[in-house]
């Protein structure tokens, strides 16, 4: 039996916010106006992280890499080559998020870019318990879902061997240094 051979190159099709990844690469030329949402950090392969789901820094805004994938080119069990149509529903969506070790191998990915601001600003502030920590994880419950949608305010608790106990934020904001800071102020001074 013949096999076809398929080669995928990498492109972007910015004016149309498109662009056709394969699974074994694990970066993308930079842009300062379109970005897509995978990974908090570097070097994870696409294959795997599409095929999971894909928790990234636009995840606010955005949703999550899986939620951007538009199309995919799978080989199955039995060596059929599938785009989403001849796949199924069902079989699309489960290769979006059941990840990367079932359903066939994940060659290419046709995926929506989205729109990025060409300056964002990041910060990372701990507070620890003797700062009020856990008044200001308390607010943040509260308050971080009625942020704007360009901002990523995530936090992550840790505690050291001597049992101190800090809360540290992480933010991306989709723009600007001091209007993210007027909206710190206005809304969450307790950070700043
Ligand atoms: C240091 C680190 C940081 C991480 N950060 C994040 C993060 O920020 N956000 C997040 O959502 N997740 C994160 N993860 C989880 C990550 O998304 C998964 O581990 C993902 O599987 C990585 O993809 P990969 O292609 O590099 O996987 P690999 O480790 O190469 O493979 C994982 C599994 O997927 C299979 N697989 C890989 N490619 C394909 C393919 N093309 N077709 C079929 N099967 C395939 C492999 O056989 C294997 O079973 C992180 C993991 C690590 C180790």
């Amino acid at each position: 039996m013949e096999y076809p051979v398929i080669i995928f190159r990498t492109v972007a099709i910015p004016e149309n916010r498109i662009a056709i990844v394969r699974s074994q690469d694990s970066r993308l030329n930079s842009s300062s106006i379109h970005g897509f949402l995978a990974g908090l950090y570097l070097g994870l392969g696409i294959g795997g992280h599409f095929s999971g789901g894909g928790v990234g820094n636009l995840i606010r805004k955005y949703g999550l890499a899986a939620d951007n994938v538009i199309d995919a080119c799978i080989i199955d069990a039995n060596g059929q080559i599938l785009d989403s149509r001849s796949m199924g529903a069902d079989l699309f969506w489960a290769i979006r998020g059941a990840g990367g070790a079932c359903f066939g191998v994940k060659v290419a990915w046709k995926i929506k870019l989205v729109h990025v601001p060409p300056v964002v600003s990041v910060f990372t502030i701990s507070k620890a318990l003797e700062q009020a920590a856990i008044d200001v994880i308390h607010k943040w419950q509260y308050l971080g879902h009625k942020l704007s949608e360009d901002l990523l305010l995530s936090i992550v608790t840790t505690s050291g061997n001597d049992g101190t106990i800090q809360a540290t934020f992480n933010s991306l904001f989709l723009g600007k240094a001091d209007h993210l800071l007027n909206m710190i102020d206005d809304s969450f001074p307790e950070i700043h």
